[in-house]
């Protein structure tokens, strides 16, 4: 999952001690491993005809069979849609033999987060497209080591994708992670931006590269279906509010969650109306559904990574 900024807000250090930091690296490679394994089947399962609705929940409920929480609703986006798209509740949405589908989901182990996504299609014209995104994925991952400047990364991303003739999607970046937070202070652009900071040892983030057939930028829909807590307080008019809040409070913390999951566990009759007073208290953020522009066609690649002495490690592949 990608957030819509191309800037960074200001890092926060916190220095641990070097057993709790080999401790937190197992931590990142379990949930990893999980998320590698399920990508395999994602595969197998995102087939024509096939419900969104399905994909969505066949794949979080194989993450959790694993023994790791999810740290987001798996995204399953299609055409120009970029990112955000998890079923709603009732989706009745299908999967079409024409559609070029982005499949993101994550897990987490103790608050320590895996985010990948891959992109399939069922028509061989659309190969270029998911080449364009893999390709720059793969050149990007050649540089990362302590020392690297995130704008070179990103200037280079942005010259394979346009190499294949497509445009790179500007305003969504990859992203530092931390303890139960999914979009951290940094972030690893896809396109070439005056300003950054340096990749450092022990980081870890997710690095995700985008290319369009649209325009390059994404708009957000008058619509999410995912949703996050933010650290405010504010006096709540429905119990029903009151209730949601606690639920997500105690199962989800930070991390990114889907009305379809709380609909697992509050009556569906007041869920819309607490959603939507959360939301305008600024309780929830809401993670509108990012599109680029009608009739284009968006590529995604996801992996997460630690930052080594000399390189890095894909924790998901
Ligand atoms: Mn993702
Ligand atoms: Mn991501």
């Amino acid at each position: 999952m990608s957030e819509k900024k191309l800037e960074e807000t200001v890092p926060k250090k916190q220095e641990k001690e070097p057993e709790e930091e080999e401790d937190k690296f197992e931590k990142y490679r379990k949930a990893g491993k999980a998320a590698k394994e399920v990508r395999e089947i994602a595969r197998k399962i995102a087939q024509p005809e096939t419900p969104i609705i399905d994909i969505c929940e066949r794949i979080e409920s194989e993450l959790l069979n694993k023994g790791v929480g999810l740290s987001f609703p798996c995204n399953v986006s299609i055409n120009n849609v970029a990112a955000h798209y998890s079923s709603p509740l009732d989706d009745k949405a299908l999967i079409d033999k024409e559609d070029v589908v982005k499949i993101d989901f994550g897990t987490h182990f103790d608050g320590y987060i895996a985010d990948t996504a891959f992109t399939i299609s069922f028509n061989s014209e659309h190969d270029k497209l998911i080449e364009a995104s893999k390709k720059a994925f793969e050149t990007a991952i050649e540089m990362i080591k302590p020392g690297v400047e995130t704008r070179v990364i990103g200037k280079k991303i942005e010259e394979t994708i346009k190499g294949y003739g497509f445009r790179p999607i500007k305003d969504l970046s990859g992203h530092l992670l931390d303890q139960y937070v999914l979009h951290s202070s940094k972030i690893i652009p896809n396109i070439s931006i005056p300003h950054g900071t340096k990749i450092e040892e022990g980081e870890v983030y997710a690095l995700e590269t985008f290319a369009t057939t649209g325009s390059g930028t994404v708009t957000e829909a008058p619509y999410a279906y995912i949703y996050s807590l933010m650290p405010l307080r504010a006096p709540l008019r429905f119990k029903g509010s009151r209730q949601v809040l606690g639920l997500v409070q105690k199962e989800f913390k930070t991390l990114p969650f889907a009305e379809r999951w709380l609909a697992k566990k509050v009556s569906k009759a007041g869920l819309k109306l607490a959603i939507r007073e959360l939301t305008e208290k600024g309780l929830f953020r809401a993670y509108n559904v990012l599109s680029d522009r009608k009739g284009s066609l968006v590529s995604q690649e996801e992996h997460t990574l630690i930052v080594l002495e000399d390189g890095c490690e894909l924790t998901t592949q």
